[in-house]
């Protein structure tokens, strides 16, 4: 993929992203939308204009053709059969599981565990760390931003163990404050679950640092990596983060499957979380031996299909590149940005220095319900609502807010015909 340096020749020439600057050449970005068929749709007769990828992403041809291959030539129940299709399909399986070693870093490939999705992972880490681990009068460290599958596992801990949850503040911007963090810390303090990055608001966390704190006090930390895996280049080694939790469906794979990494001394300490098949060595009515990590956190048939399918998803991102990725939505965010500010009415929530293509904001007094149903209209898909976040409304002292989600399939084109949109949503209510 060329990465196409700053001031060079425009994506387009029309002249409200004269001055934008992309990762892609033209030809680039039109080769990659090609790959979606679903970016050719018609939503009430305009042209579709995706920009709601952080709720889940679209797909390219090449993940459709692997799973249709995949159902049509390869499907068999895998890790038991003796027969060749049976074998094939675990090689299958399992070179999906090497594939995402590689995405993330991660040492070893029993490091890898599939889930359904990012909420399962988190729930899973509760029961199988949290429930062993923590008791009456330990405390959880959250943020003040997190998705609510970053919340309520560990209230549900806290309630059954009589824990404390204790939450890091966050700065008008949403920004974490990190002085406030390093005060949380205490004797009791045994687990802290904070979001990469922020579906409601596209703050990057400093991560990095924060496990480092977290470390120094002995606790470990699980990253909420579903906003943050399919934009940015991530090395949990890097990191030093203990467990790290994404979604195949924001990342241009199937929806059904997910992942969790786990540091293997951590996984191998922690209660299985379903019993089943696949998760044992030996079954007795007397007593049963649990199966080595990864499969004693698989219990039962995996989606099979959806597992490959993130594979082949992975081969396609990696093909464009992490690095090229975040290039051209940073472009998009801040040309977003720019645009929505000078919008007289319009107040965009979540101002972080560093922050992802995720654009939330409030308009007026039209509730963001109106404006997600009259973007639609324009064929403009947004999300509109509380985004799984209620305590960041609350934080912020509203009931929601419109939200476009960029992906590297979107167009600076794209983000002209939102703003038309959001004139368009005015006038109606002018
Ligand atoms: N965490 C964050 C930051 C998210 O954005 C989401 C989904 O929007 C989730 C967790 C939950 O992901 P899933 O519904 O795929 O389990």
């Amino acid at each position: 993929m060329n990465v196409r340096a700053k001031n060079q020749p425009q994506l387009s020439s029309t002249p409200n992203h004269a001055n934008a600057t992309s990762a892609f050449s033209a030809s680039n970005i039109e080769r990659i939308r090609a790959d979606f068929p679903i970016l050719q749709r018609s939503i009430h007769g305009k042209p579709l204009v995706y920009l709601d990828n952080a709720a889940s992403s679209q797909m390219p041809q090449q993940v459709i053709d692997r799973l249709a291959h995949y159902q049509t030539h390869e499907h068999a129940n895998i890790h038991r059969g003796v027969h060749t299709l049976s074998q094939n399909a675990t090689t299958e399986y399992e070179n999906a599981r090497l594939k995402v070693m590689n995405f993330i870093g991660a040492k070893e490939s029993r490091e890898i565990i599939f889930t359904h999705g990012t909420t399962e992972g988190i729930n899973l880490v509760m029961h199988g760390y949290g429930r062993r681990f923590i008791g009456e009068g330990d405390e959880i460290i959250i943020s003040a931003m997190e998705h609510h599958s970053n919340i309520v596992p560990w209230q549900m801990l806290c309630e059954e163990k009589k824990a404390r949850l204790r939450i890091i503040p966050m700065n008008d911007a949403g920004e974490l404050l990190l002085d406030e963090y390093a005060k949380l810390f205490n004797k009791n303090t045994k687990f802290v679950a904070l979001t990469h990055v922020s579906n409601a608001l596209g703050t990057i966390n400093p991560v990095r640092e924060m496990i480092a704190t977290a470390h120094q006090y002995g606790a470990p930390v699980l990253l909420d990596g579903a906003q943050a895996a399919p934009h940015m280049a991530v090395n949990v080694q890097d990191l030093d983060c203990d467990f790290y939790v994404f979604s195949s469906h924001k990342m241009c794979g199937p929806t059904g499957v997910g992942i969790l990494y786990g540091k293997a001394a951590l996984l191998e300490k922690m209660q299985p979380y379903q019993g089943g098949g696949d998760m044992i060595l030996n079954v007795t009515f007397e007593r049963t031996t649990y199966n080595d990590i990864p499969h004693k956190f698989e219990a039962g048939t995996p989606a099979i299909a959806a597992g490959i399918g993130l594979g082949a998803a992975i081969d396609y991102i990696t093909a464009i590149g992490l690095e090229n990725i975040a290039a051209h939505e940073q472009a998009l965010l801040e040309y977003a940005s720019e645009a929505a500010r000078s919008i007289p009415g319009l107040k965009i929530i979540g101002t972080a220095q560093h922050k992802a293509a995720v654009l939330s904001f409030i308009l007026d007094d039209i509730h963001p319900h109106d404006i997600g149903t009259l973007l639609d209209q324009e064929g403009i898909a947004v999300r509109a609502g509380h985004h799984c976040a209620q305590p960041v409304m609350q934080r912020f002292g509203i009931p929601a807010t419109a939200r476009a989600s960029f992906a590297f399939y979107n167009t600076f084109e794209e983000v002209d015909a939102l703003i038309a949109g959001i004139h368009t949503v005015k006038k109606v209510f002018a």
